[in-house]
């Protein structure tokens, strides 16, 4: 059976090079460069809703079918990813959190990391203007998995809420903070009308999986064009967590 990679990025920059969190950092040649892997390799770059048809089987997957997925809404996706996303015309879907919109990610504080800006409304608008998707990312960066009901249920609703007021359209798509969750953050984020939920469990994403935990693949700092290729390449799988 076909599978869909679904690409997960962090921060495109250019950033020297780092010991931790690598894996949500992509230094932008690199990421120029695996781009134009995707497109003289023959990859098929999915929008996200052609990802969900697949995956409920109104759709076949194509060959080579990849989907691009941004965590975070920062500002170098503008500047960095953006503009060889234009490149190409492959399309991709940015999770924002409706409690940072033109801040700074304030939460990186913990770790000791500088707090890059995010993305504000107007940035977010331009984007939308021309073909990015978005989806939402909660509101404040919570792990939802560790998380009360009544947190869970703000941090989906309110970011829903909030997201689809400032931008005037749905947001139908939600991405768990860390890829912490539960059976309850999937309830909830079901109920309060997301069609999908995408995680970090290590994978394709196959016709049949279950919606609101589509597993990704991480593409790293220290990921090099081979490496790069290597996880597309990557079934594994990974039995799903059981929760
Ligand atoms: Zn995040």
């Amino acid at each position: 059976m076909r599978g869909i990679s679904i690409l997960m990025y962090h921060q495109i920059g250019p950033f020297s090079s780092m010991r931790e969190h690598r894996s949500t950092y992509c230094h932008h040649k690199r990421f120029a460069l695996q781009m134009f892997y995707l497109r003289i390799l023959g990859y098929r770059v999915l929008d996200f809703d052609t990802v969900l048809r697949c995956i409920k089987g109104e759709e076949e997957v194509p060959p080579r079918a990849v989907a691009l997925t941004f965590d975070d809404g920062y500002e170098n996706f503008y500047e960095y990813a953006y503009p060889v996303l234009r490149r190409y015309g492959f399309p991709a879907i940015v999770y924002l959190l409706s409690g940072y919109l033109g801040k700074e990610a304030s939460w990186f504080k913990k770790d000791g990391r500088s707090t890059p800006p995010i993305m504000s409304e107007e940035r977010i608008k331009q984007l939308m203007d021309k073909g990015i998707s978005f989806g939402s990312h909660g509101v404040t960066h919570l792990k939802l998995g560790e998380a009360s009901d009544e947190e869970i249920y703000f941090e989906v609703r309110e970011s829903k809420k909030v997201l689809e007021e400032k931008f005037k359209r749905p947001f139908r798509h939600f991405c768990y903070p860390y890829g912490s969750f539960d059976k309850r953050a999937i309830q909830i984020v079901k109920e309060a009308g997301f069609d999908s939920a995408v995680s970090c469990v290590r994978g394709s994403a196959y016709p049949g999986d279950h919606l609101y935990q589509l597993p990704r693949k991480a593409i790293s700092y220290g990921d090099s064009i081979l490496g790069f290729i290597w996880k597309l390449h990557m079934k594994n799988r990974r039995k799903l967590p059981e929760i």
